[in-house]
């Protein structure tokens, strides 16, 4: 069965860049009729908050991007230590004394001789003397012993990779303290999970190769692995600085519909246009790993305004009832205000601002030009109730009575009743201008 899993670490809000990873994921799995698990990767009890946590299964869930099951690291601690003795029963993993400044230090001379900052490895020639001894100072860290060959794979995004495993550090799996790190924890959980795929950003190239290792070293299957391109700013420019300012939360409370920001993040980065679709099924119908290309990604979180805007006016006023009953709409008018102002919202909450002005009608602009204009149209407004025609007899006559015609004509009125230059077709607008005032005296 095709197994993803999206595995964020409860540290800090999901933000776009966090979505396309578990969109991606998602898609992979439902369309395969597979498994999708949502992981907290919280093997760091400093940095990870259950409000994170829980931060996160919210904005899953607001997107409609539900898991078949949640895993939590922190309760398979006893996996990780079990994995550890057996690479150690291997002669895969060893004790290294090593401290942080004199690694940086290490590194600093190699990239001064020109070498690339991998790790010597001089702690495997550590006599047992001098380990125990070491030992008594302070607690070793442990690496896994990497096999210096090429590790291959065919990326579901990238193609055909080779890395020189001779160019990488034998990775720490376990730190002194007795944290066991995300390298190791994450390779037990997809293999004891049975995770069939793994896509994730292109940052993370290095880490599969060591995994893919990891992984055969425990007698593990190896997953297919993908891994998209980083998302930059509309510019080209990093985002990785900004993504706090893109989280999910703060997008759904300016009011982005969860679809306009799926289906922007299904299709961007890919060779296909973005289509605005209605549903997480149709997402899925149309989609297709193959179709992204290992370019940096541009996103502008402008875009997602149009689409925004279009999956609000595809709303039915069943689907806003909710919202204008909240705005104070009475439902005898929910129809036709819903109909009048859908074109014009480019969130849910321009609904209410459209409704407080039928309410409470606007502080009218005019133009000291148009003010006799203005003045002798309102004279002509037929007076009663309404309609949808009101606006065509009344500009008629007005058009008559003036000579004015085209935007000199309906511009000033506009400006008069609404206090805008623009917003939904008056002759909708007007019947609801004065049946909301009448209604709420
Ligand atoms: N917790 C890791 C991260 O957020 C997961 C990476 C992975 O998908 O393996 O980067």
């Amino acid at each position: 069965m095709t197994t993803t899993r999206f595995a964020p670490s409860p540290t800090g809000y999901l933000h776009v860049g966090n979505l396309r990873t578990a969109l991606f994921n998602y898609l992979i799995a439902r369309k395969a009729g597979g498994q999708f698990i949502l992981r907290l990767d919280d093997t760091d009890p400093e940095r990870s908050k259950p409000e994170y946590a829980n931060a996160i299964q919210e904005d899953l869930e607001w997107l409609g991007l539900t898991w078949d099951r949640l895993e939590k690291q922190s309760a398979r601690l006893d996996r990780y230590q079990a994995a550890a003795d057996r690479l150690r029963g291997a002669g895969r993993f060893y004790e290294c004394f090593e401290t942080p400044v004199e690694l940086d230090l290490k590194r600093k001379k190699q990239l001064n001789m020109g070498k690339p900052p991998v790790y010597d490895r001089s702690a495997l020639a550590l006599s047992d003397a001098s380990r125990a001894l070491m030992r008594k100072e302070r607690a070793g860290h442990w690496r896994f012993l990497l096999d210096q060959t090429r590790i291959e794979w065919v990326d579901g995004i990238l193609g055909q990779i080779s890395i020189d495993a001779a160019s990488v550090s034998d990775p720490v799996l376990i730190r002194g303290d007795g944290q066991v790190l995300y390298t190791l924890a994450s390779v037990v959980d997809d293999i004891e999970m049975g995770v069939t795929h793994v896509v994730r950003g292109a940052d993370h190239v290095t880490n599969t190769a060591t995994q893919i290792q990891i992984i055969e070293a425990l007698g593990g299957k190896v997953p297919a692995f993908a891994h998209h391109s980083l998302l930059t700013g509309p510019e080209g420019e990093a985002l990785s600085k900004r993504l706090g300012t893109l989280a999910l939360r703060d997008l759904r409370a300016e009011g982005i519909e969860p679809m306009a920001l799926l289906s922007l993040m299904a299709r961007l980065g890919s060779s296909q246009p973005v289509e605005l679709r209605g549903s997480l099924a149709e997402l899925i119908e149309g989609f297709d790993l193959a179709d992204f290309g290992a370019a940096p990604t541009k996103f502008d979180v402008e875009d997602l305004k149009p689409l925004t805007a279009r999956t609000v006016a595809a709303l039915g006023v069943d689907d806003m009832a909710e919202d204008m009953a909240k705005a104070g709409v009475p439902d005898d008018l929910a129809a036709d205000f819903w109909q009048a102002v859908r074109e014009n919202c480019v969130t849910r909450a321009d609904m209410a601002d459209w409704w407080a002005l039928c309410r409470d009608g606007a502080e009218p602009v005019i133009a000291p030009e148009d003010a006799e204009f203005v003045a002798e149209a309102l004279r002509l407004l037929p007076k009663g109730q309404l309609d949808q025609n009101t606006w065509a007899t009344w500009t008629n006559a007005v058009k008559q009575a003036s000579g004015r015609k085209g935007k000199a004509l309906f511009m000033p009125l506009r400006l008069a009743l609404t206090g805008r230059p623009h917003g939904p077709d008056m002759s909708k607008l007007l019947p609801l201008l004065s049946k909301a005032k009448n209604g709420s005296r």
